[in-house]
């Protein structure tokens, strides 16, 4: 039998301690991670309450506008989840809607996550719903041309092979409208299958997918009409009212050419929520309905510029328009 050396003693007495270390360090950091979301979110819902905002359902607010109207939108991706839970929880407790949009069938990655998703979808109750968030083009393209691999298909979204198959695309309109058919059936089962995992979903959120983000910097040096395809196939374009209504959905909740008048984002987008206090605060200055677009990530441990229980208590624009509010 052989026996441990002493050396290999030490590690293992190690390894232990440094597991259990790393678990205690991991449920430390989710707890006050978890503090510092609830302290944010309450700091953010108590500036709209000073500022006189009322708080819709994503779909009321969007078919109907008012002004000074709150709608809160969460795009969940896997590594948003934790964070999600959290919001989840401050929904319910303040009684306040929601609406989150689950990106859960956009790869094989989102789908190993699948259970997580259904276990979130479980504490999502009252006046709080879900919503489907994908890109139907880019999902289509991964699962068709790329068997799943997505680190393929971004590194061929980013290469000349891409753009000489949107040019392909701009030259071909008959190929160009039975593409658009394939993808369209997919999504339309994909929305199916959302309802029966979920429930009734009414709306959608676009994701901005690996194609347009990386070709969004190629645009101006392509040639225009491949350009206009690539934006046409970016969700929140490719999402046109008669596209939902085939995959009986109500609305895609983006700005985009059907947005309604009087109705706009302020998003977390990369953290920066300097930028997102700065747009709210002008948005409330102009009275228009807001729809707020959140990534829970970005509020339990993601980066941020800065953090808005601070921005909201300086003499930033957001604080201006509470002050025109009362
Ligand atoms: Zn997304």
């Amino acid at each position: 039998m052989l026996l441990p050396t002493g050396r290999l003693l030490t590690k293992m007495s190690r390894n232990a301690f440094s597991g259990r270390y790393g678990y205690f360090r991991t449920k430390w950091r989710a707890v006050t991670e978890g503090r510092i979301l609830f302290r944010e979110a309450s700091a953010l819902l108590a500036f709209l309450r000073r500022s006189g905002c009322t708080f819709h359902r994503c779909a009321d607010l969007y078919r109907q506008p008012v002004s000074r109207g709150i709608s809160y939108r969460y795009d969940v991706h896997v590594r948003d989840i934790p964070g999600c839970r959290s919001f989840v929880e401050f929904h319910r407790k303040e009684g306040i809607p929601a609406t989150f949009f689950f990106f859960w069938d956009y790869s094989p990655l989102e789908r190993k996550h699948f259970q997580e998703y259904k276990e979130l979808r479980k504490l999502i109750v009252g006046s709080s719903e879900v919503g489907h968030h994908d890109s139907p083009v880019d999902a289509f393209l991964i699962a068709n041309r790329f068997r799943g691999n997505r680190r393929e298909y971004a590194t061929w979204a980013d290469s000349e092979g891409a753009v000489r198959w949107l040019t392909r695309l701009a030259e071909d309109p008959v190929e160009l409208a039975r593409f658009n058919d394939s993808v369209l059936t997919e999504f339309i089962a994909r929305v199916r299958q959302a309802q029966v995992h979920f429930g009734p979903i009414s709306l959608i959120a676009g994701h901005g997918g690996e194609l347009g983000q990386v070709l969004r910097k190629k645009l101006p040096k392509m040639n225009p009409a491949a350009a206009k395809i690539a934006q046409n196939l970016r969700a929140r374009h490719w999402l046109t009212p008669n596209r939902l209504a085939a995959a009986g959905l109500e609305a895609c909740v983006d700005r985009n050419n059907y947005a309604p008048q009087g109705w706009f984002e302020a998003s977390d987008d990369g953290g920066l929520m300097t930028k997102m206090a700065r747009v709210l605060g002008r948005r409330l200055e102009q009275t228009t309905a807001v729809q707020l677009l959140l990534h829970p990530y970005t509020w339990a441990g993601g980066k941020r510029d800065a953090e808005l229980s601070e921005l909201l208590n300086s003499g930033t624009a957001l604080s201006s328009a509470a002050a025109l509010a009362t």
